[in-house]
């Protein structure tokens, strides 16, 4: 399969992470829109939000957990930040391996474009 993000998860592609469980990992976006723009992933593949199952639910639950922990980590905690999954054309995917976006270090604008 060619997907870029389980070429990350299996080392293939270096990435900047930031964390990594048996379940995630946390790497910083090649593209940052923001002073910190971090990508939590699930290790395994799931090409779009539209294809969890509700045995998912605890790996998105890990996803959040991640980000959290992520965010504690990079100091932004307190002054705060945005959690985004794009999903299909409209939503503006363009990685089709689910991807959690950690948007921080600025104030971000509402609503998004
Ligand atoms: P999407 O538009 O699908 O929600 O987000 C995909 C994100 O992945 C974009 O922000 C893009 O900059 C990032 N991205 C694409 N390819 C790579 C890569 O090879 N490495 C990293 N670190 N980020 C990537
Ligand atoms: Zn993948």
């Amino acid at each position: 399969m060619d997907c870029i993000f389980c070429k990350i998860v299996a080392g293939d592609v270096p990435a900047d992470k930031l964390l990594e469980n048996d379940h995630v990992i946390a790497f910083r976006d090649l593209n940052p829109q923001a002073p910190h723009h971090v990508l939590i992933i699930p290790r395994r593949h799931i090409a779009t939000v539209n294809e969890l199952s509700p045995a998912d639910a605890a790996l998105v639950g890990e996803m959040s957990l991640a980000a959290g922990q992520v965010a504690r980590e990079l100091g932004v905690a307190d002054d705060g930040y945005r959690l985004v999954l794009n999903c299909n054309r409209n939503g503006g995917q363009t990685v089709f391996h689910i991807h959690m976006h950690l948007l921080a270090g600025r104030q971000l604008g509402w609503p998004p474009g």
